[in-house]
C-alpha cells in the first residue's frame, strides 16, 4: 500500500477517534503519523491508543508514526467564586498569588515564575488572548493591570505572556513523567511545547536520547528569534499556530509560518503546520474554501506534514476531515506550479558525500524519468537529506529498523520500508528492484537510482549511487 503524494498527514487521536474501528479509517483515510496529545487523557487511554495503532501498523503491515506531544509549562488563572467574572475594558484588574477564588477585581495566578519576570507595561493574555490586560505596577506577588480588550474570564483558563522571558525549563513535573511513560510504550516522535531556547531542545535531547525523534513546538516569540539554533537542536519542528497566535499578532503569524518553513527546509528538518487547518470541520462534513487553501499553502511552501488537531480528535467528522486533507495535498502535488514553488527554494546542499548524492538524486530525476529514488538507512539520514531535496521521484527509504521507518513517516516523499540488511552489492540491486515493483512505484523496464552506504549496516556512509532497470530477476526466491 502506497500513498500517492509526497506531503504527509498527522492526525490528533482524542475521544471522536480513539477506537480500533476509527484509527483504522483515518489510517485508510490517509493519517500517516497519529499524534497523542498529553495535554488531554489519562496514561491508560494513551496505552490504550497506542496498542490500537501498533496492532493497526500489523494489519495494514505498513509503519506508522506515533507522536507523543507533551503539554508544556501552560499557565492558567485560579478559580473564580462564581466560575466567571466580565471584565470591562478601562477598569482595572489584579492578579495575585492568594489562592481565595476571584471576583470581578481579582483572581489568583498562582505562577510565581510570572511575578518574578514581570516588567510594568507587559501584557498578561486570558483565553487564547481574548482578553488583554496591561501591568501599571507589581510586587513580588501581585500585579495591578488595566484592562485593555475585556471579555468573560473564567476558572482556569490559560495565560499567556508573549513579552516575558520565564526562566523556567519547558518540561514540568507532569512533562517528564509523561514523557518517560511514553516513551516506555515507544514512540517515534516527541514534542515539547513552549521551547524558548535552544537549551530546551538540548535538555529534551538528554532525557530522550535516541529513543525517539524529538521535535520543538515553535509557539513562543523568544523561539522565533533563537529560531536556526533550536532547529538545528531538533530533530523536526512545529509551527504551532495556536499558541503562536496568541503570542504573537495574528498578522505575523503567516509570515513566521514561512520564514519556519525556509529555516528548516534549508536545515533539512521535517517541519509541520499544525492548529485550526480544517477547524470548521469539527462541525461540518467539508471544509471551508479558506481552510483548504491554507492546507494547499502549506503544501506549495514544501510542509513536510500538515497536522489534525480538534478535528480528528473531538470534531464530529475525523474521517472527513483527514479526507479532505489528503485530497487537497494530491490536487495540490498535480499542479505543475507545485513543482515550480517547491524547486524554488532548494538548499544549498552541504559539503558531504551524503549531501552531493542527494543532490545528483534530484538533478538525475529532472533529465530522466525515474520510477524512484531508494535510499538504504540505517538511522534514516540519508533518506531526511535525499527528501530535504525534494526530488520529483518518490523516496523509497529502506531500512533494517523499525524505528526508523517510523520516523520517516513524518517526512516528505518518503515511503519506508522494512528489510534487513544488505550482505552485497548485488543483493541490493536485486532487493532494491523487488521493493519498487512489489510497492507499487514502478514497471518493468523504468529507471530507479539507488543509494546506500559501504559497508552495508554502518551508520552515516551514504556514499554509493547505482542506477538500475526494473527488470525480471532470475531467481525470485533469493
Ligand atoms: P497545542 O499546540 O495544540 O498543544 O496547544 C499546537 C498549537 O499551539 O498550535
Ligand atoms: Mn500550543
Amino acid at each position: 500500500m502506497r500513498r500517492r503524494r509526497n506531503a504527509k498527514i498527522i492526525g490528533t487521536l482524542g475521544p471522536s477517534s480513539n477506537s480500533h474501528d476509527t484509527i483504522l479509517k483515518l489510517f485508510d483515510a490517509g493519517i500517516d503519523v497519529f499524534r497523542l496529545n498529553f495535554s488531554h487523557g489519562s496514561h491508560e487511554d494513551h496505552a490504550k491508543t497506542h496498542a490500537i495503532i501498533r496492532s493497526i501498523e500489523t494489519e495494514r503491515q505498513r509503519p506508522i508514526g506515533i507522536l507523543a506531544d507533551l503539554q508544556g509549562p501552560k499557565l492558567r488563572v485560579g478559580t473564580f467564586k462564581n466560575s466567571k467574572e466580565m471584565l470591562k475594558a478601562g477598569d482595572h484588574f489584579t492578579l495575585d498569588q492568594d489562592p481565595t477564588p476571584g471576583d470581578a477585581s481579582r483572581a489568583p495566578l498562582l505562577h510565581p515564575e510570572i511575578f518574578a519576570a514581570l516588567t510594568v507595561g507587559a501584557q498578561l493574555l486570558v483565553n487564547d488572548g481574548k482578553i488583554r490586560l496591561k501591568v501599571i505596577e507589581f510586587t513580588d506577588t501581585s500585579a495591578l493591570t488595566e484592562i485593555i480588550v475585556g471579555g468573560e474570564i473564567s476558572s482556569n483558563k490559560g495565560v499567556n505572556v508573549p513579552d516575558l522571558y520565564l526562566p523556567i525549563s519547558p518540561l514540568t513535573d507532569k512533562d517528564r513523567a509523561d514523557l518517560s511513560y511514553a516513551l516506555s510504550l515507544g514512540v517515534d516522535w516527541v514534542a515539547m511545547s513552549f521551547v524558548q531556547r535552544p537549551e530546551d531542545m538540548t535538555e529534551l535531547r538528554e532525557l530522550v536520547g535516541n529513543q525517539a525523534a524529538i521535535m520543538a513546538k515553535l509557539e513562543k516569540p523568544s523561539a522565533i528569534e533563537h529560531l536556526t539554533a533550536i532547529v538545528q537542536l531538533s530533530d523536526g519542528v512545529m509551527v504551532a499556530r495556536g499558541d503562536l497566535g496568541v503570542e504573537m499578532p495574528q498578522e505575523k503569524v503567516p509570515v513566521v509560518q514561512k520564514k519556519i518553513l525556509r529555516n528548516a527546509r534549508q536545515e533539512g528538518k521535517p517541519v509541520v503546520v499544525a492548529t485550526q487547518m480544517l477547524e470548521s470541520m469539527i462541525q461540518a462534513p467539508i471544509p471551508t474554501r479558506a481552510e483548504s487553501s491554507d492546507v494547499a499553502t502549506a503544501i506549495y511552501d514544501g510542509a513536510d506534514a500538515v497536522m489534525l488537531s480538534a478535528e480528528t480528535a473531538a470534531g464530529n467528522y475525523p474521517v472527513e476531515a483527514a479526507t479532505a486533507m489528503n485530497r487537497i495535498i494530491i490536487e495540490v502535488e498535480k499542479d505543475p506550479y507545485y513543482r515550480k514553488s517547491v524547486d524554488a527554494a532548494i538548499p544549498t546542499p552541504g559539503d558531504t558525500v551524503a549531501d552531493a548524492i542527494s543532490s545528483g538524486l534530484r538533478h538525475m530525476a529532472t533529465i530522466m524519468p525515474l520510477a524512484a529514488t531508494f535510499t538504504y538507512t540505517e538511522s534514516g539520514f540519508s533518506s531526511f537529506r535525499a527528501a530535504r531535496e525534494r526530488p520529483e521521484a518518490p523516496v523509497i527509504g529502506c531500512t533494517p529498523n523499525r524505528e526508523t521507518a517510523r520516523r520517516l513517516a513524518l517526512v516528505w516523499g518518503v515511503h519506508a520500508v522494512i528489510h534487513e540488511v544488505m550482505n552485497s552489492i548485488d543483493e541490493m540491486v536485486s532487493t532494491a528492484i523487488r521493493i519498487t515493483l512489489a510497492e507499487g512505484f514502478g514497471e518493468m523496464g523504468e529507471i530507479i537510482a539507488i543509494t546506500a552506504g559501504m559497508p552495508f549496516g554502518r551508520t552515516g556512509t551514504t556514499n554509493l549511487l547505482r542506477m538500475t532497470r526494473l527488470k525480471e530477476l532470475p531467481d525470485q526466491s533469493t
